[in-house]
Parts: structure tokens; sequence; C-alpha cells
């Protein structure tokens, strides 16, 4: 029974009610605005140069390349007009030595010749007739027509400046090439692609996040377009179409702010939400968030990151079952059989275990054990012993650890809502004229331009359990939205933003220029 009672005192430290999501939604509204009107706020609010989201009725053949981290994507992607689109691709693991080059160019270089290999392979026509045509083509220069348009997805930190222009502010992931940095990546590589002579124009440089939002709403089934785009996997953060004239800051940037296509009216900004309330005035805080965060290499940075994302909601789960493992008037994985006056022998866990090393708790095990729906709790039982050195847990260890990791998941899913509620309220999209006739009406079908589409991805909202009904959970607890906004909120899975996404964002550059 203490086992029980222990687990559920823990699981309460990861409440988060209704009045902390008001206050959490009421914050973020602050800090989206902040972030609009100044650079350096805490919410970056990153203007994209991004100024129209697709309908799905675009077409045509792009290309799409991603440098994230381990490797280099290169795809091409058809885009047949009906929300649908075919995609071929290949994948190359970066050498070790160009992460650590002497200068851009033997990376960029070594891009570029990934990117020739690519057309050779998949589009040899395009590639031949270009090299004819380059060969008889007097005056220099390849015609528009055979031109691939490419989406350049570099996810590391970049100051952007125009749709294809940003430099590098510095190398993160394990790649270190002092040069590159101040320097504008989208011209690097289009250096690299001219050097061989190749049919390819760098047009947008893009962030995952933005090709999110993009890939919803050209796949989506409605006719509003998408809102914002989210992700829930390693890290957390979300992009969102805003009013250009609610970006302040593009005006005090002058001329620093680039080249603004303002023919839309709207701009993409991209939020960097994961570092929402770094000053910790509204988010929940517990002894194993606080630890976890000085232990980190980042403290006091990524604050709501460090609450939601599949980085660190095993670690946190981690710490919360370690505290109890060594609180001795607990007996979560205690060993019955063994001598109760030695200390190392009155658990099931082996000295080795990954229970006992930082980050020794992947995410995934939160979705295992929180869906576990087996007599007794088999799977997690069985996972525990194969995964985390634990022999012999039983029925009520594994209800416990389930319980802890249930609270740990559910915090996470009703904060991203606060992110998607604020997004969705400071943006007014719930205040359309139709609304005044439904409030009084909970039966009334949601009307299709009233729609609110929301495109997320990532492991975590797409694996663990009810993690979507425990965001609308939340979204009608606050006021603004209710019952009736959060009916008209259409949540749905985007996949591969930094394929057919940046296809697309492509698309939008190459149209807007
Ligand atoms: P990325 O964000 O790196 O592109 P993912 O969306 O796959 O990739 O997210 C990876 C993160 O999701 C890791 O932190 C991992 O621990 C976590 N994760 C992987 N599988 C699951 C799962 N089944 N349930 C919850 N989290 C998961």
């Amino acid at each position: 029974m203490a086992l029980a009672a222990a687990a559920e005192r823990v699981a309460a430290e990861f409440e988060y009610p209704k009045e902390d999501v008001i206050r959490g939604v009421e914050h973020f509204i602050k800090q989206m605005d902040e972030g609009l009107s100044k650079q350096g706020a805490t919410l970056s609010q990153i203007p994209t140069y991004v100024t129209a989201v697709p309908n799905g009725t675009e077409k045509g053949l792009y290309m799409a390349v991603d440098l994230g981290g381990t490797n280099f994507r290169v795809c091409s992607i058809q885009l047949h007009g009906n929300s649908t689109f075919s995609l071929t691709q290949s994948k190359v693991k970066i050498p070790q030595e160009l992460m650590v080059a002497k200068t851009s160019h033997e990376l960029f270089a070594f891009l570029a010749k990934q990117i020739e290999l690519f057309l050779k392979t998949h589009h040899g026509e395009h590639y031949t007739s270009h090299v004819e045509r380059r060969k008889s083509y007097i005056g220099g220069g390849v015609q528009n027509t055979e031109v691939f348009q490419l989406g350049f997805t570099f996810s590391f930190p970049v100051q952007q400046s125009g749709i294809n222009k940003g430099t590098l502010i510095r190398w993160t992931k394990g790649f270190d090439i002092h040069e590159t940095i101040g320097k504008d990546v989208c011209a690097l590589l289009q250096k690299e692609l001219d050097a061989l002579n190749l049919p390819v124009r760098v047009a947008a440089l893009v962030n995952d996040t933005v090709g999110t939002l993009m890939a919803r709403s050209y796949t989506s089934p409605g006719k509003t377009g998408t809102l914002l785009g989210a992700i829930f996997g390693t890290g957390t953060n979300g992009a969102y179409v805003e009013k250009l004239e609610r970006v302040t800051k593009l005006q005090k940037m002058g001329k620093d702010a680039g080249d603004v296509d303002s023919s839309t009216g709207e701009m993409i900004v991209n939020t960097e939400w994961g570092s929402f309330d770094n000053e910790m005035k509204v988010l929940p805080d517990t002894p194993y968030d606080n630890a976890l965060d000085k232990e980190s290499n980042n403290p006091g940075i990524q604050m709501f990151e460090k609450r939601v994302s599949g980085m660190f909601l095993g670690e946190i789960l981690r710490r919360a079952l370690v505290t109890l493992i060594k609180d001795p008037a607990v007996p979560l994985f205690s060993d019955e059989h063994s001598n109760q006056n030695d200390m190392h022998s009155t658990t099931n866990i082996h000295d080795n275990s990954n229970l006992y090393k930082q980050w020794g708790l992947d995410t995934s095990f939160l979705s295992i054990t929180s869906g576990d729906n087996s007599g007794g709790l088999k799977i997690t039982r069985q996972t525990l012993d194969s995964e985390y050195g634990v022999s012999a847990a039983s029925a009520e260890d594994a209800e416990a650890v389930r319980l802890i990791a249930s609270a740990v998941g559910k915090r996470a899913a009703r904060l991203s809502a606060v992110a998607i509620a604020a997004i969705i309220i400071a943006t007014g999209k719930l205040d359309r004229p139709t609304d005044i006739a439904t409030t009084n009406n909970a039966t009334l079908e949601v009307n299709e331009d009233d729609v609110v589409d929301v495109g997320v991805d990532g492991s975590l909202v797409e694996f663990y359990p009810n993690f979507e009904e425990y965001i609308r959970e939340a979204l009608r607890e606050v006021p603004q939205i209710g019952v009736q906004g959060e009916r008209k909120i259409r949540i749905g899975i985007a996949k591969d933003g930094s394929g057919v996404g940046a296809a697309l964002i492509a698309l939008v550059a190459d149209k807007a220029t």
C-alpha cells in the first residue's frame, strides 16, 4: 500500500490544473507579442519570409534537400495538384571528416555532388537534356523552364534575411567548420551547384516546423488552409500564419529585414516555442524538472521543451523513479527474498541498469507503459527487465511506474495545448461570424469554413497514447476556446515536412519572385 500511495503522491506533483493552463495561455500570448515586436525576446518569433500556405492545387516537380544531423537527404517531389504527391529520395551519411572540415567548400561540394548523383540516377532524362541544351546554348545560363527549384532544410541556427538567404550563427550536433559561420548557407550551396553546372536553384531556406505547416496545408482536406504546424519529437516547436502587419520588428530591422513580399499580407512565423517562459513565471516545476535542468548542458534554456519533448520526458520519469527507489520507506522494485539489512541486495535492479544513467530512459517507454493493457502489466514488466535491468518487477511496481509515466505524459500534452491555444486565440481564428450562430447549439455540425487546421508531427504526438485527446481536454478548459471552439480545431499528422514541405516552400518562393 505504501508503494501505491507514494506513486500517487509523485504523480500528483505533475498535475497541471485548468487555472495553470489558463495562466500559461495568457503568458504565451504576451510572449508571442513581445517576440513579434523586438529581436532577442524569449519567444524568438522568427520571420520566415514565407508569405503563403498551399491549398492542395499546387503542381510541378520540385527538389528538397535536408541537412539535419547525421544524414543528408535528397528528394524530388511531384505535386499532383490534388493534395497528393509522389516522392523519390536518397539518403547518405555525412562523412565525419566533412563535419569538421577546414572550409565550407569541402562540405558543400560534397552536398552538391550528392544532388548531381541523385539527378543522374532518378532524373536522367532531365539531367541529360540539360547537359545537351547547355552545350548548344550560346550566351550562358540555363533556361528557367528546366531549372529545378530546391528547398533547403537546414536544421542549424541561422539568421534569415530573405526566403533563400540566411547566415549560419553556429554549428551544432557535432558539426564544426569555423569558416562557415556568418556565411549565407544558400549561397554556399548554390556556388557548388553552379560549379557542377547543375540545373538547380536554391529557392528557399527551410525550417522543419515551417515544412510541417506547408505539408499539412497541401495535404489537409479542408479549404481554409492550415494555421499552425507543430512538432513534438526530439524537440518541440511551432510555426504559424501571422498577419504581416503584426510582425512589427521587420520594420525595426530596417534593411536587415531583407526582401519582404507583402502581397498576401501574411507571413509564417517560426515561434521557437521551446524557449517559452525560460523565466519560469508560469511553467510547472517539480524537483525532477529542476534537477534535469541543472544537470543539462544548457541550464535555464528551453524550459518549455524540457517539459514537453521526447528528448526529456524519459529523463523526467527516470529521475522520479530513482527518487522513489532511493527512498527506504518506499518498496519500489524491492526484492522480497533479500536480506533487508543489506542495502545492496534489497532491490531487483542491476547495478548497471539504465535507470541509473542520465538520459538512460527513452521516452518511448512512456508510451509502452501508458498504453499497456496486458494482464498484470506484463508488457511493462518485461520491458523493465529487458531494457532497464529490473528483474522480477511486481504488478504493483509496474502499476506505480505506469501511474507516474502517465502523469508526465499527460502534463506534456496539456502544456502542448497551452501553445496551441495561445496561437489560435492570438490569431483570432475562432472569431468568425458563424460562431455566434453555433454557440447555443452544441449539436450543430462544424461548418467547413470555420475549421482551424493544425498539422502535427513527431513520435510523441504520433505514438503516445491519447496525446491528442489530452490536448483537446485542456483546449476545452480555456474559456476563449471552450467546447464549441475545440470542436472546430482539426488536428492531423503532417508527415515529411522536410520533403514535401520544403518543396512547397520552394514553389511559393519561386512564385513570389
Ligand atoms: P525527430 O524529432 O528527431 O525528427 P522523432 O519525431 O522520431 O524524430 O522523435 C524522436 C523522439 O521521440 C526521441 O526523443 C524518442 O525518445 C521519442 N520517441 C520515439 N519513439 C517514441 C514513442 N513510441 N513514444 C513516445 N516517444 C517516442
